[in-house]
């Protein structure tokens, strides 16, 4: 990419009033990392990072002169936050880094004194640029050169850089994929040297990372292109590289066709999540006929408890993995695109319509992670049980017990014992008015409990003879 020009970089005034404040007070302020990288990327940043030669105390109390407000944010590292108009700045004493031993704050920092030396302690050579307005870019590590490359390469010696912070690994694959950039290959082995070491980073750090490379638009090539690195924290990928599944539905192996089913669905967590997940599962189910075809009957049930164990040890809220673990379990389920079978999905997954779409994308993400003969009418078949469901919601048909006409108390009242034939009582009306064996009204419905709820189980639990006597009376 042509980066002929540093002019890309166009500092927020609220960036340039806090910079010409700093520099007034006789300090040096610069723009660093993140923001510079993206700035000649055009890429948007959320956060502006200031490296800057003052003690923390100073910058404190010169922004505050200037009626700025702060925060000690990360002072034993020299950090503080600046409010200034309407964003806040982190602004950090240029400084060199001992060991990090939670992965994001060395254990112990030494104050520097120059933009050059601060520069030296970051990650990779794309981070470690700094730029300010009358002195334009600070590159001394040729992170612009690695830019125009598309190349993630370490500062420094990467052996030595990935043994002081594992974290860095993840970083690597994680920038991987959303920059679409190959790991040079001296950076790579350095990553490999040092991936025992990811299981001191907290998993907390290691999800925040996880889920960023999934979300990438270049995921699925990171996973491939590092998955020897990554499986120091999913050690489930070991199984699925270079799986051949033998059927004539696939052309790529396991791993290969995830991360396409992991590019081919949108990116939001709950669907790439998914993706990474859905075929866990198959290489523990595989078998080969006597025509040498693979199958893998049920692998959708095995991959749920794959999956399961990562997230609880991915530290992942209950409510988030059960969503999850409902499209894993779900993703090969036939479904034809009619109201009645969607509506019976839906009930399934407890009328959620956001997991049903989502369960849509999986399904033509995993269409488009199969061999193109097949692919075609899956995908068609995704797109229609899309429509059905939005046919669905548009003309508000019933579709969870809550959206029937009568509830529990009113069941209850027509004579169904309290307890669990409540809620079984309430499910065999959802699916009778979901087959259209009655309208949702509270008169139909109530007719059809006394005549097939109650009716039935009054028989059910009568002895034999006594159920006789009673058919006759
Ligand atoms: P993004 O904000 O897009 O996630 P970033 O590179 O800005 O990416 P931050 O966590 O905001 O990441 O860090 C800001 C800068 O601090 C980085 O650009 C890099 O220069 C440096 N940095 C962050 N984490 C590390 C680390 N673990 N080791 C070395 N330098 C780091
Ligand atoms: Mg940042």
């Amino acid at each position: 990419m042509d980066l002929s020009a540093d002019l890309r970089i166009e500092l927020p005034e609220d960036a340039l009033a806090l910079l010409s404040i700093l520099d007034t007070a006789g300090f040096e302020a610069w723009a660093v990392g993140g923001f510079v990288r993206d700035a000649l990327l055009g890429r948007a940043c959320s956060d502006i990072d200031i490296a800057c030669s003052a003690m923390w105390a100073d910058t404190k109390r010169v922004c505050e002169r200037a009626g700025l407000r702060t925060h000690e944010t990360g002072v034993a590292h020299g950090t503080i936050t600046v409010i200034c108009g309407d964003s806040a700045f982190e602004v950090t004493t240029f400084r060199s880094d001992g060991q990090y031993k939670d992965g994001r704050h060395p254990d112990s920092v030494s104050f520097v004194s120059s933009i050059e030396e601060d520069l030296a302690r970051r990650d990779f050579t794309i981070n470690a640029m700094a730029w300010r307005p009358d002195r334009g870019l600070v590159d001394p590590f040729g992170g612009k050169a690695d830019i125009e490359l598309g190349v993630i390469r370490a500062v420094g010696d990467p052996h030595q850089r990935f043994a002081e912070d594992a974290l860095r690994i993840l970083r690597a694959c994680r920038f991987s994929a959303e920059l679409g950039y190959a790991i040079e290959p001296c950076t790579y082995q350095g990553m490999l040297e040092n991936k025992g070491l990811l299981s001191k980073i907290s998993a907390e750090r290691v999800t925040h990372e996880l889920q960023k490379l999934l979300l990438g638009p270049h995921a699925g090539d990171a996973l491939l292109g590092c998955v020897d690195a990554l499986s120091a924290v999913l050690p489930e990928l070991v199984a699925m590289k270079g799986f051949d599944q033998q059927t004539p539905y696939h052309i790529f192996d396991v791993l290969e066709h995830t991360a396409r089913v992991v590019d081919g669905v949108p990116p939001y967590p709950l669907a790439r999540w998914a993706a990474l997940f859905h075929d866990m599962g198959k290489p523990a189910c595989f078998f080969k006929d006597e025509h040498g075809t693979g199958h893998f009957y049920g692998h959708a049930a095995v991959s749920v408890p794959i999956a399961r164990g990562i997230m609880q040890r991915l530290t992942f809220s209950n409510a988030f993995i059960d969503r999850v673990l409902a499209l894993v379990r779900r993703h090969d389920d036939v479904v034809p695109a009619n109201p009645k079978a969607v509506k019976r999905m839906l009930a399934r997954l407890g009328g959620d319509t956001e997991l049903f779409a989502a369960l849509c994308d999986l399904k033509r993400g995993d269409a488009r992670g199969q061999s193109p003969k097949f692919s075609g009418p899956r995908i068609a078949l995704a797109d229609d049980l899309q429509r059905t469901l939005e046919e669905i919601i548009a003309a508000d048909e019933a579709f969870t017990v809550k959206s029937l006409a009568i509830n529990g108390r009113d069941v209850m009242r027509l004579g169904v014992a309290q307890g669990p034939e409540i809620g079984e009582a309430l499910a065999q009306l959802l699916d009778a008015v979901i087959d259209g064996e009655v309208a949702n009204l509270a008169p139909d419905l109530e007719e059809y409990v006394l005549r097939n709820v109650i009716g039935k189980s009054f028989s059910k639990k009568l002895p034999k003879s006594v159920d006789g006597m009673g058919e006759g009376a």
